[in-house]
């Protein structure tokens, strides 16, 4: 079994890929999750599973194919602006989740019943059960990841990221087993600062990912990354919008990284291959190389 670290959007096609050609669980970011309307939304955590239950509205990236915006347009209409643009069908997960929530089940137990709803069969994990908020620091304040990304479009400079809450961040049984359990654990192609920063910053995973193989897939190819805030984020940070940039974000856990074809990195084992997923093609055929990258 190999164990993927996961945000929303590049590691969820990599996973949508690897479907069917070996056994894996995902550990999931949920330092974005947010309260909407009444409802916890878990961002990273819905695509994963609307990937893997293939229903995801694959243009975008989120939310769910063909979905309506019947209730957050009636909002919109009465006066009630959402952080985020919800989905009619998508609202329904997160009605769900915060009904589960309410009656005493964990976040790891809401997601297990959810993924089971959809059909999927890996597990689904998220990186822990304390409420972690990402925060980007701007000249006018600090703002909630969201905030910044979907209302703000990523405009505002950014001065740091900060996870708040991560120091209470427990790593969860089911992490810790299914890290142990592992043959290899893989990076996906997601944003070093937001998506997989959190996780690691989890209490113990660390410790736990310095005694597996550990390989990552770079989000970047050349100086830029293939989608989102990735760029603008590492640069706050102080790294290099680069793979290496990517390899020091993951402070010496890695053994090897994947990289686009030309690119290169230092201080780990590098592979290189069309590491861009355009569609189903791309994403089975990276999935594979993966796989031969790690002799499975
Ligand atoms: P988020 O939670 O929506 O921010 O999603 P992730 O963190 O999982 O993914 C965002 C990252 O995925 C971005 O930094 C992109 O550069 C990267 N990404 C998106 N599509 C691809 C792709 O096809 N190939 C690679 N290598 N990276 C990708």
């Amino acid at each position: 079994m190999i164990c993927f670290l996961s945000g929303g959007t590049g590691t969820p096609k990599l996973l949508r890929g690897m479907k069917g050609l070996h056994d894996f669980a995902v550990v999931v970011n949920t330092a974005e999750d947010i309260w909407i309307s009444g409802n916890k939304v878990c961002p990273d955590i819905d695509s994963v599973i609307y990937a893997l239950a293939d229903i995801i509205d694959d243009e975008k990236w989120w939310g769910i194919k063909n979905d309506t915006f019947m209730t957050h347009d009636m909002l919109n209409m009465l006066g009630f602006s959402e952080a985020l643009r919800i989905g009619d069908k998508d609202r329904a997960t997160h009605i769900f989740r915060t009904e589960l929530l309410k009656t005493g089940h964990s976040l790891t137990s809401a997601t297990r019943e959810l993924r089971k709803c959809f059909g999927v069969q890996q597990e689904i994990l998220p990186m822990c059960e304390e409420d972690v908020a990402t925060k980007v620091i701007t000249p006018e304040g600090e703002m909630h990841f969201q905030e910044f990304w979907v209302r703000r479009r990523g405009e505002p400079e950014v001065m740091d990221v900060v996870f708040r809450g991560i120091e209470k961040a427990e790593i969860t049984e089911d992490v810790e087993r299914v890290i142990k359990n592992s043959t290899a654990v893989v990076i996906g192609p997601s944003n070093p600062v937001t998506s997989i920063m959190p996780i690691l910053s989890v209490k113990n995973v660390k410790n736990l990912l310095r005694k597996k193989t550990v390989i990552a897939v770079s989000p970047v190819i050349g100086s830029k990354p293939v989608s989102g805030p990735a760029g603008k984020l590492m640069r706050a940070k102080g790294y290099d919008i680069s793979p290496s940039g990517v390899v020091d974000c993951y402070s010496g856990l890695l053994d090897a990284i994947v990289v686009h074809e030309g690119d290169n990195a230092g201080g780990v084992d590098v592979f290189r291959t069309d590491i861009l997923m355009k569609n189903r093609e791309d994403e089975r055929r990276l999935a594979s190389f993966i796989l031969d990258v790690l002799g499975i």
